[in-house]
């Protein structure tokens, strides 16, 4: 797998994250190839999100001898922020089918701008596990930054970021806020717009993948 480190922040550059990227991107792409290419993108980076994990000895028994092996040092929780980070669960689940799951829900205050929570759900291991939070865009980091400190308020130590595009904003913000957790992102776009999307960036993540655009 092909990723480039700075700083916190890698980027998962393999050809096939960037080509099934563009698929997502493309706006004549359908919810139902929308839906398969971010699964599908959520598993490769899943792969490289877990490259840092501590794997522990683990002594099996083949069919012919005994072998030194080896296994996942501490649980995983995966952590989607509602609604968009959905799409990116069952792709990561496909690779990690051991981990919990916690439920993130966020929604944007239209006065005040700020992420508030409207559900939260986690399993009682946080503090023991390797957490996972994915959302597929990192746009201003508000809802990084808020999911982030409502796990960690409940424990959680070892945490990483997932998503597949972000953009120089979000990242600062983040990383401003938790410099201790590291990014995982497919593409870094050059800006947001006045409405906070990503540009070029794909468009509302959670309405393309559910189905819910307003044509
Ligand atoms: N959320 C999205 O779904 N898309 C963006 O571009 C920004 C935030």
């Amino acid at each position: 797998m092909l990723a480039t480190n700075s700083s916190g922040v890698t980027v998962v550059d393999h050809p096939l994250v960037r080509i099934k990227l563009t698929e997502l991107r493309a706006a004549d792409t359908t919810s139902a190839v929308f839906r398969m290419r971010l699964s599908e993108l959520a598993t490769l980076m899943a792969f490289e999100v877990t490259r840092s994990l501590d794997a522990a000895p683990h002594r099996i028994r083949t069919p012919l001898a005994e072998h030194e092996g080896a296994r996942l040092a501490r649980p995983i929780v995966l952590a989607p922020i509602l609604r968009a980070g959905l799409g990116m669960l069952e792709g990561m689940l496909k690779i990690l089918s051991d981990a919990s799951v916690a439920h993130i829900g966020l929604y944007r205050n239209e006065e005040t701008h700020l992420p508030e929570s409207y559900y939260f759900k986690a399993p009682v291991h946080l503090a023991d596990a390797d957490v996972i939070v994915a959302d597929p865009m990192l746009a201003t980091g508000g809802s990084a930054t808020a999911a982030i400190c409502q796990l960690k308020e409940r424990g959680a130590r070892s945490l990483r970021y997932a998503c597949l595009v972000s953009c120089p904003p979000g990242i600062a913000h983040l990383q401003k806020e938790h410099p201790d957790v590291p990014i995982y992102t497919a593409a870094i776009d050059p800006e947001l717009n006045a409405q906070a999307y990503i540009v070029p960036g794909l468009g509302d993540a959670g309405d393309r993948y559910f189905g819910t655009v307003v044509e």
